[in-house]
């Protein structure tokens, strides 16, 4: 086989590690062109390693990887971007973690989204450089959702595709991924009603660059509604298709 089957350079941003045998690290990674991979990095538990300050969680690196029949395998590994404050400041640390674990979430292995990798990589560095993440975290959330296929539709009504007006009487529905205006909103038992506030708010997230994004100021009852909702969507997601892969499992178990 050339060498060039064999290896492949790519940038890769570290979500997860586990120790491995002896001396190695399993890490869980997310890279440009193969989306997630899980890779084996061997010996880096050694203190004589001279990849393991190269591959500590949430740093971006740039890795020559060698394909292997379970796992690829780092074979070199050289830190692009190493984000110092969140591996100083526990906060933020915590933050960081919640990143990693909504990409890890909800992406599959080689399935490239290079979007998503630019989004995950500017984030890291955006929380390094503030002492509020309030909007660098729901911007990342609603983006995410967006490049993930789970965009919330907050123009037009779900049902009669109507624009929705900027009232307060507007509806949102978890199952249905979005708005609905005031009087599908009310027929249905299980969309709640979102504040003008709200709706403007994530309206915003969605649409405006992040350099327009940044400096919003927002009253702390928003905030919390905000949060609050966007949480809510995404926890439905994940628990819809972690549902449902686990029924799809269980019928290619029983054919
Ligand atoms: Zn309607």
């Amino acid at each position: 086989m050339p060498a060039s089957d064999r290896l492949y350079r790519t940038d890769a941003i570290i979500l997860r590690r586990s120790d491995f045998g002896e001396a190695d690290r399993l890490l869980t990674v997310f890279t440009p062109q193969h989306g997630k991979l899980r890779l084996l990095a061997k010996g880096v538990r050694k203190i004589t390693s001279r990849k393991a300050g190269h591959v500590e969680l949430f740093m971006l690196t740039d890795m020559l990887v060698a394909r292997g029949r379970t796992w690829d395998i780092v074979s070199q590994a050289e830190v692009v971007e190493a984000y110092p404050p969140l591996r100083t400041d526990l906060q933020k640390t915590g933050w960081a973690y919640y990143l990693a674990e909504l990409v890890d979430r909800f992406t599959e292995e080689h399935d490239p989204n290079q979007p998503l990798f630019e989004l995950l990589a500017f984030t890291l560095a955006r929380l390094g450089h503030t002492d509020d993440p309030f909007i660098v975290l729901r911007y990342f959330e609603l983006h995410l959702l967006g490049l993930t296929g789970y965009q919330p539709q907050l123009h037009f009504c779900l049902t009669c595709e109507t624009p929705i007006q900027p009232v307060e009487n507007n509806y949102f529905t978890l199952s249905g991924g979005g708005v609905l205006c005031p009087e599908h909103g009310h027929a249905l038992s299980h969309a709640e009603p979102i504040p003008l506030p709200v709706l403007k708010v994530l309206r915003f997230l969605q649409t405006e660059p992040w350099e327009r994004v940044a400096g919003l100021q927002l009253t702390p009852t928003t905030r919390q509604q905000v949060e609050t909702l966007l949480l809510d969507y995404i926890t439905f997601v994940l628990e819809r298709n972690l549902k449902s892969v686990a029924f799809i499992k269980k019928l290619r178990r029983s054919t």
